[in-house]
């Protein structure tokens, strides 16, 4: 059986597809979302999800979250003596979640279906495939996130000829795209969007405008140093946040020297702060429509997706450009698994959805730094010149012919660039390849092939026309792609991390189920299981595995024998 993965920069699902209907796995807390977050302890334990995003506020220098968007970058992040790339944290959240589907289903699970935002990079989409890697499992397929979720809002609505827009917002990346379905048909028209731009930047605009108003408004002591205060201001901006997805107004409070520093925020300040970022989502989702050829009225349905969709300014902002309110009757939080559960099935070939088919494209363009001397007045400048147009139906294969820029040159250095602009600076470097041209060729031409499949991967083929000698495929020279030399290091060296006993699925369970009961109880009960809980989390935090051993199977007598009474 092949899983679907959602692996979110906030919180990651894991969801099958059970031959009638997807079902989502809860993990072994009983929930469903898991948070994207690692924390390790003092002794040097790795802790994964829920329990590593309770020691945010506690140890935020031994919790790392919102690494997703670093994927495929040479960013290292020092946990303790640990320290990970994006992608090996990534693999920590993806193994927990194969661990915690695999004790749900009973059977082990090695191959998943994971989803990416539209807008990642060869190197980030790299980089999830060797996360997955990392973690024990094939990745048979990444699928782009709005079109995942475009694939679970078409069936389930059951639509007919119909063009929707999928608005994607979530903690890190934007993604909207335009689908059109029709008769089992489901076909991805255009696909925008800005890979760094995410609830956190709100969160960031929010908190910004606190600091102002503290520094504003208040005549601190030189003691007083803000950036002590740096994860409070933020604590106090992501609740700002949410509160203004549903009220008005808001305040945020920070106490120094029991003096307490309230700012008071409504919608309508955000939304004048937050200008800037407003207009860089409105400027894929114009891009989106010129280049799916629609009209803002010949959109059907808007869909929002991510949770920060959910902000009152951002709704506002769609609802004014479509002249329409938003849709939004699909779980933001679990729509994207359910797409990516629906496209493991597909891959699984399971017989229920043999009438779907689903289209795809690349969302950016792709292509390579030539030297043009045409342009008049612009003798010799390097500039890029793509070969794959954004938004063609992929998988694609497209090659187009170059010269050497110079008579006598033996070498041509084919660099490969992702984006739009004319100048190469303001596009993203994916790598590059080197040819080696033989001496006196009558003719020198080079047949540049760029192949892009399914899964937004790009293979780069170049032959020298009078030979047809090939060059290899590989890109070269991109920080953040490792070798094959260095995935097998970091697959030992996480092999030999030590995953906290609070990580273990018996004593994760024992204390949901702790946990649970202590909803359901009051009075004295309740008072001594709460101790109950708080002292096997000490035992657990000892990491001796007899103790730990005793104390859990303790708790679960005690745990027996309060249900049995409350029942
Ligand atoms: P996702 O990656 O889709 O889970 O989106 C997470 C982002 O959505 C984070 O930046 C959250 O702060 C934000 N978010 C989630 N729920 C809400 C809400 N009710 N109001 C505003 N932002 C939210």
């Amino acid at each position: 059986m092949i899983v679907g993965i959602d692996l979110g920069t906030t919180n990651s699902l894991i969801a099958v597809w059970d031959s009638t209907e997807v079902k989502v796995i809860p993990n072994a807390l009983g929930r469903l979302l898991t948070p994207s977050v690692v924390s390790v302890d003092d002794k040097g334990a790795i802790l994964v999800g829920e329990p590593a995003l309770n020691r945010m506020v506690t140890h935020p220098e031994l919790t790392v979250a919102n690494f997703k968007r670093l994927m495929g970058t040479d960013t290292l992040f020092k946990l303790g003596s640990h320290s990970f790339r994006a992608e090996e944290l990534s693999a920590l959240i993806l193994k927990r979640l194969k661990e915690d589907a695999e004790n749900f289903l009973g059977f082990p699970i090695t191959e998943a279906v994971i989803s990416v935002p539209a807008y990642f990079s060869d190197a980030q989409r790299k980089a999830t495939k060797l996360a997955g890697k990392l973690a024990g499992l094939k990745v048979e397929r990444l699928i782009n996130e709005p079109t995942a979720a475009g694939i679970a809002h078409g069936l389930q609505e059951k639509m007919d000829e119909t063009n929707y827009l999928i608005f994607d917002l979530g903690g890190g990346t934007f993604d909207v795209s335009i689908l059109t379905i029709f008769s089992g048909i489901i076909e991805v028209r255009a696909s925008c969007g800005d890979n760094l731009l995410g609830g956190v930047d709100f969160t960031n605009i929010l908190k910004n405008s606190f600091v102002n108003y503290i520094k504003a408004n208040y005549n601190l002591e030189q003691s007083f140093s803000l950036s002590a205060f740096q994860n409070k201001l933020y604590e106090q901006a992501e609740l700002a946040k949410y509160n203004l997805s549903i009220h008005s107004e808001t305040v945020m409070k920070l106490t120094w020297n029991s003096e307490v520093m309230a700012f008071h925020c409504s919608n309508q300040d955000f939304e004048k702060a937050a200008e800037a970022l407003l207009q860089r989502l409105r400027e894929p989702i114009k891009k989106v429509l010129n280049d799916a050829g629609l009209s803002p009225s010949q959109i059907e349905q808007i869909v929002l997706v991510g949770g920060a969709s959910r902000m009152a300014i951002v709704k506002k902002m769609v609802s004014r450009m479509f002249g329409r309110l938003c849709l939004l009757h699909l779980d933001p939080d679990t729509v994207i698994v359910q797409g990516v559960a629906i496209q493991a099935g597909l891959k699984a070939r399971d017989k229920a959805l043999d009438e779907i088919v689903i289209t795809d494209v690349c969302p950016f363009s792709l292509g390579v730094a030539v030297y043009n001397d045409t342009i008049p007045g612009q003798a010799g400048i390097l500039h890029f010149d793509p070969i794959i147009e954004r938004n063609t139906v992929i998988p694609t294969s497209r090659a187009r012919i170059y010269y050497p820029s110079q008579e006598n040159q033996e070498k041509v250095e084919i660099k490969i660039y992702q984006g739009e602009n004319f100048s190469l600076e303001k596009n993203i470097f994916l790598g590059s390849l080197t040819i080696n041209l033989p001496k006196n060729l009558p003719d020198k031409s080079i047949e540049v092939r760029f192949t892009y499949d399914i899964n937004g991967l790009l293979e780069v083929e170049s032959t020298i026309i009078a030979t047809q000698a090939k060059a290899r495929t590989v890109i070269e020279g991109n920080p953040g792609i490792l070798s094959e030399n260095q995935i097998a290091e970091r697959l030992a060296s996480l092999k030999q991390l030590k995953i906290h006993p609070r990580e273990k699925t018996e004593n994760l369970l024992v204390l949901s189920h702790a946990e649970r009961l202590y909803e359901d109880l009051t009075g004295d009960k309740r008072n001594y299981l709460g101790m109950l809980i708080k002292d096997f989390i000490k035992t657990l935090d000892s990491q001796d595995p007899q103790l730990i051993l005793r104390a859990r199977m303790q708790v679960e007598k005690v745990l027996d024998h309060l249900q049995t009474e409350l029942n």
